[in-house]
């Protein structure tokens, strides 16, 4: 087994666990990374005194970065200091109606109560349901490769059976026990995660809401990014050598099974190949077509989520009414979410998500300012001109300030956009995608692509694209999965 070669394309949260786990088995491990630097979408940028984390916000399912760390005999405060947030998120609905929802689940319950009466129980009852298939899933499911859709079908519908119904829309799920839309809305906002409409989301990822509901909401300080600093020094640690400004243009393949990558117009050669870049990027671009599992017909039905709209903001003086994670939601809901995914035009009134991690990060902005990131997810079949982006922009910040009642425009330092193109550019991301393959209806988890090669013996995958799915978490356990292929292929000569 020593000195078997790997080579991993992407120097995301799937490229360097995957890179780091395979450094510590002995293997000799070289991360190609296109980008300048490390991260991929959880990359950080620095400018006149402001820190953005510009991709995830949200430190979720952090028993995943326990069980990681428990590989190297590490827990993850030997590398960051979590915060826990007292109010887990602020909710705008309108100018004066806001709720905020706090850690003390007791305290949520009593607002929902006010709100609509039964209500209490009702959201108790929901959320009993989803820890339970969120354990379910975490315990059967996600950490285990599947080698046929009938492995896979049969997970998902004993998943599906336990809880919600499977037909369901995460929507139609949520509004089985609450009718009030706010309340919807709280319930639902989790479908952003994974970058899908509620409408087109299926129930079964009712499971995302266990996420801040039982767990908590957590902050590395420092930002999301120390979750990648963390996995560099592990990869340096036990050997793995990481490249940048690397970009892969090719997989090489010899009798059927990948023997090197040509980057830079050097060749790289390898026993095993792990691609962390996008999945239509490596099928499409990088491998012959006599090689590909899937065409670029496949990749347009699986189609990305949505793409987003995101800006950095330097704000001197801070935004007083933000919390941590704050959310402007539409009124009119339904009419954003049909933009995401059918059409190709800017939202009319949209849905803004806004992440303000100097409320708990004095670390990441000037003092009395603050650092934010606005949200807002697209479709990522508008056409991104620099003039849509400023018409956009300005009215994504009317709707900050009409909603604060705070001007924000006269107070920017740090004022950047990153949108559809950016993405593409950055990512390689297929039609410059935000987050990745669609977990929509009758497209789901089981229904991804498998994480090997169905053509090329020895190819592998990590990441959004593959099993388990969107999210740094899911990424960190779809490089576990990759691992154990790398594994597997390898066996007759670890006999
Ligand atoms: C705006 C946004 C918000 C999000 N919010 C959250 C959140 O709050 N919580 C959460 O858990 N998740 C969130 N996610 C999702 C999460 O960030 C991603 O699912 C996860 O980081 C993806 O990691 P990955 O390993 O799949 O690789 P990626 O981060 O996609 O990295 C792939 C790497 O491959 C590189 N690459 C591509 N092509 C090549 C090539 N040809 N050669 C060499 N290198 C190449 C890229 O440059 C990149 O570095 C968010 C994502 C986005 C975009």
């Amino acid at each position: 087994m020593k000195n078997k070669k790997v080579i991993i394309i992407g120097a995301g949260i799937g490229g360097l666990t995957a890179g780091a786990l395979l450094a510590q088995m002995g293997y000799e491990v070289t991360i190609l990374e296109k980008n300048s630097s490390i991260g991929g979408r959880v990359m950080q940028f620095s400018e006149s005194g402001y820190t953005f984390d510009m991709g995830s916000p949200w430190y979720i399912m952090p028993e995943v970065y326990e069980r990681l760390f428990a590989h190297f005999g590490k827990k993850p405060s030997d590398f960051y200091h979590l915060t826990k947030l007292k109010t887990h998120y602020r909710m705008f609905f309108g100018k004066n109606q806001v709720i905020d929802i706090d850690e003390d689940m007791s305290k949520n319950l009593q607002q929902f109560e006010a709100m609509e009466k039964g209500s209490a129980k009702n959201i108790k009852d929901y959320l009993a349901k989803s820890k339970s298939l969120y354990d379910f899933s975490m315990k059967h499911v996600a950490y285990k490769n599947h080698d046929s859709m009938f492995d896979r079908v049969r997970f998902a519908w004993v998943r599906a059976a336990l809880s919600a119904p499977i037909f369901d829309s995460l929507e139609e799920f949520v509004s089985r026990y609450t009718k009030n839309k706010e309340l919807q809305k709280v319930l639902l906002y989790s479908s952003l995660f994974i970058g899908n409409p509620p409408q087109q989301t299926p129930s079964l990822y009712s499971a995302l809401a266990n996420i801040d509901s039982h767990t908590g909401v957590f902050y590395p300080q420092g930002g999301m990014h120390q979750v990648v600093t963390a996995l560099e020094m592990l990869c340096k640690e036990y050997g793995a050598t990481i490249k940048l400004r690397t970009p892969v243009a090719k997989i090489v393949t010899k009798d059927g099974c990948a023997s090197s990558v040509i980057a830079r117009n050097k060749r790289y050669n390898a026993d095993f190949i792990i691609s962390n870049a996008d999945y239509a990027h490596t099928e499409l671009r990088l491998l012959d077509e006599e090689h590909r599992t899937y065409d670029e017909q496949y990749a347009e039905y699986k189609r990305n989520t949505s793409s987003a709209f995101i800006m950095y903001f330097g704000v001197k003086g801070g935004v007083k009414k933000l919390k941590h994670h704050t959310f402007i939601v539409a009124n009119d809901w339904d009419d954003h979410f049909s933009d995401m995914f059918a059409d190709t035009s800017w939202p009319n009134e949209p849905l803004v998500y806004i992440t303000t991690s100097s409320k708990t990060d004095p670390s990441v902005a000037p003092k009395g300012c603050d650092a934010i990131r606005v949200y807002v997810p697209i479709s990522a079949y508008i056409k991104d001109t620099p003039e849509a982006r400023a018409a956009f922009k300005e009215k994504v910040i009317q709707r900050i300030e009409q909603m604060t009642g705070e001007d924000i425009r006269s107070r920017l330092v740090v004022d950047r956009v990153f949108t559809i193109k950016d993405y593409q550019r950055l990512y390689n991301s297929y039609r410059g995608g935000g987050l990745g393959f669609t977990t929509k209806k009758f497209n789901t988890g089981f229904l991804h692509p498998n994480n090997k090669s169905m053509k090329v013996r020895n190819l592998f995958y990590a990441g959004r694209d593959s099993l388990p799915g969107i999210g740094m978490g899911l990424a960190v356990i779809s490089a576990e999965l990759a691992v154990m292929r790398v594994m597997e292929a390898d066996t007759p000569s670890r006999k």
